[in-house]
């Protein structure tokens, strides 16, 4: 078997401002931002990346953003649309922990989450400013924690298993990372919100890479160096581009 990598629609974030995805550009600009979960097969197991958001109601009740998600884009019927069933599911990676990553990871019973040790330990105390986009609020169970008694956490570049690695990508969160599968077509990343859309890779006139919000500008342009010199193809976490494409091999 050769790996895949499969990019699902789980739902679309409506009217952002582009300035959220796209460093000081383009505040006065509205886009939907679609959210992508991805599953990599033919490895040793079924592998999840990122889960996607939480329904309608809760996403504008916790966070005050409007979510349109039809039912062939609930998770579970996305993931029959392949043919994975969530409990042949071992492994769930989150690239990071804010909420629009991780919040179907309860529906994998049997999976091991993979999580950077310091992306969890900021989210459990993160600076004031990032409070919400890790649903840390008085009266809310944040949806990263209803899977936190099956969580491992790793430290920086891990193998997890022959031709797919963890890439730790700090910056636009403190254990931001990425997933690098070694495909027979080539090299790809699954990058997270280091890069969310392919504009963040691309960069423009000023800049060669476009950061998206961040934690730490520093830690993010060396992230960007980082994915450059693995010289592999950039799946960015939220481009519909990337949904068009579908499967990566
Ligand atoms: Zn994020």
């Amino acid at each position: 078997m050769t790996l895949k990598i499969h990019a699902l629609h789980v739902g679309t974030l409506l009217g952002l401002s582009k300035a959220a995805v796209t460093f000081q550009r383009g505040y006065f600009e509205r886009i939907d931002v679609p959210v992508i979960m991805f599953v990599i097969t033919g490895g040793e197991h079924t592998i999840v990346v990122d889960t996607g958001i939480s329904d309608a109601e809760s996403a504008l009740a916790r966070h005050g953003i409007t979510v349109a998600r039809p039912e062939d884009q609930d998770p579970r019927t996305a993931l029959e649309s392949i043919g994975v069933d969530p409990a042949d599911v071992g492994t769930v990676v989150n690239t990071h922990l804010h909420w629009d990553h991780c919040a179907n990871n309860y529906l994998f019973p049997d999976a091991q989450v993979i999580v950077q040790k310091t992306e969890l330990e900021y989210a459990v105390d993160p600076f004031e400013p990032n409070l919400k986009v890790y649903e840390r609020r008085s009266g809310i169970t944040p949806d990263w924690m209803r899977s936190l008694g099956r969580v491992r956490s790793v430290a920086g570049d891990v193998e997890l298993e022959p031709g797919i690695s963890l890439v730790h990508l700090p910056g636009h969160s403190p254990g931001s990372q990425g997933v690098l599968v070694h495909a027979a077509g080539g090299d790809y990343l699954v990058a997270g919100d280091c890069v969310s859309c392919y504009e963040n890779w691309t960069g423009d006139a000023l800049a060669r890479h476009i950061p998206a919000a961040f934690t730490d500008l520093g830690a993010y342009m060396k992230s960007f160096r980082k994915i450059e010199a693995l010289g592999c193809e950039v799946i960015p976490s939220h481009d519909q581009r990337v949904l068009d494409h579908r499967v990566f091999s």
